[in-house]
């Protein structure tokens, strides 16, 4: 068998996206796997080489700080979300320089928080959330302490799509002279788009950086995330010296780095436009709607009622319905809490494909 062909024999053993209900991941824009294509090979990690490449990532960083309301705003185009959470608290710890740092989060948060306190050596306060499910702001309060060097807030929760009181948090940043980091990674190319945004960006004089993944409602090719902080102070506490490159310095986790994150990204926000992007969310926005009032006639009723694309329905047969789905080919996902089945709907999960798998989840119950 020729190698490529055997290539095609598994990668036509995955699942195709028209069956997935559970990734904050998605098609690439057709101009995504394009720009892709012309910047196989780039390696934003020695710049020297790639000049354009590098001019490239300023212009979108300089857009994305259009959009979240800071145009001066400093940041790259990494991994993903973990690794753009990673690199805020990193930056944040930096900057604060305490011993037995802590950091406080809300309870909702993404496990990628997990491998951080690993990584960076931070203890993690966990704090609960509300009955809407949004963070504490009292328990936040008490959990601070002169060690404390940094909070966070969510835009867009993992499991529910729910934004964290971002204004509140904020103000409390801000009096305690402390970072506060959002992680935007789902949010970040949603909520801007909606009518009647919530400002969990830098308009709010606290927060000091966003996580903000153009891989996920972006439409961008993995791997594309990104970190954006308040000023450069906050990239300037992440680097280290690069001795032999064509750079004196480095502020980035990884070494090597691609630049088609940045290329797809670019091409997708340029050619859509705000105007282009908004309509993306009013789809995915009209889809959830659609998806909850078809479960709604199942007898399922929603954990919350949806702030964005993200919905989860109450149900004690989660994992059974979620196991007997996969067995027929459909993907969905369960929460940690209550216990409930997730969607994420992404603009792959068009009216046909819910329409598709109503029908199935029918038969599974
Ligand atoms: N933060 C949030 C809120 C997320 O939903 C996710 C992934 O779903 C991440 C961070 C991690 O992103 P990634 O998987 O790109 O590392």
């Amino acid at each position: 068998m020729d190698v490529l062909e055997e290539l095609r024999s598994f990668r036509e053993r995955d699942l195709p996206y028209s069956r997935v209900l559970s990734s904050m991941c998605t098609i690439p824009h057709e101009l995504a796997v394009k720009a892709h294509q012309l910047f196989i090979g780039t390696n934003l990690g020695d710049p020297g080489i790639f000049p354009g490449t590098v001019e490239l990532e300023k212009k979108l960083i300089a857009m994305l700080g259009d959009l979240l309301h800071n145009k001066s705003c400093a940041g790259y185009i990494c991994s993903g979300g973990t690794e753009a959470n990673i690199q805020g608290i990193r930056a944040a710890r930096n900057v604060m320089r305490k011993r037995e740092p802590n950091i406080v989060i809300p309870k909702t948060a993404h496990f990628s928080f997990e491998k951080i306190c690993d990584i960076l050596c931070v203890e993690v306060r966990r704090v609960s959330v509300d009955e809407d499910y949004k963070v504490d702001l009292a328990e936040v309060e008490r959990l601070i302490d002169e060690k404390t060097v940094a909070i966070v807030g969510i835009a867009g929760t993992t499991e529910l799509g729910q934004i964290d009181p971002i204004l509140e948090l904020s103000k409390l940043a801000e009096e305690r002279e402390i970072p506060l980091h959002i992680d935007a990674a789902f949010g970040g190319l949603v909520i801007p788009f909606m009518e009647d945004p919530y400002p969990f960006d830098f308009a709010n004089e606290g927060v000091t950086s966003i996580t903000l993944d153009p891989h996920k409602m972006g439409m961008a090719t993995i791997p594309a995330g990104g970190i954006l902080f308040k000023d450069e102070i906050f990239l300037k506490a992440l680097e280290v010296e690069t001795p032999y490159l064509t750079s004196k310095m480095q502020f980035t986790l990884t070494g090597t780095r691609p630049g088609t994150g940045v290329a797809s990204a670019y091409a997708v926000l340029k050619s859509l436009g705000f105007e282009g992007m908004r309509e993306i969310v009013r789809r995915c926005l009209r889809n959830t709607r659609m998806l909850v009032e078809e479960m709604a006639q199942l007898g399922f009723e929603p954990v919350i009622e949806p702030v964005m694309n993200v919905v989860a329905f109450k149900t004690d047969k989660a994992e059974e319905f979620k196991q007997e789905l996969y067995r027929r080919k459909w993907v969905i996902s369960t929460i940690r809490e209550p216990r409930a089945i997730r969607f994420v709907v992404m603009p792959h999960v068009t009216e046909e494909v819910i329409k598709n798998f109503i029908a199935e989840f029918r038969k599974v119950i």
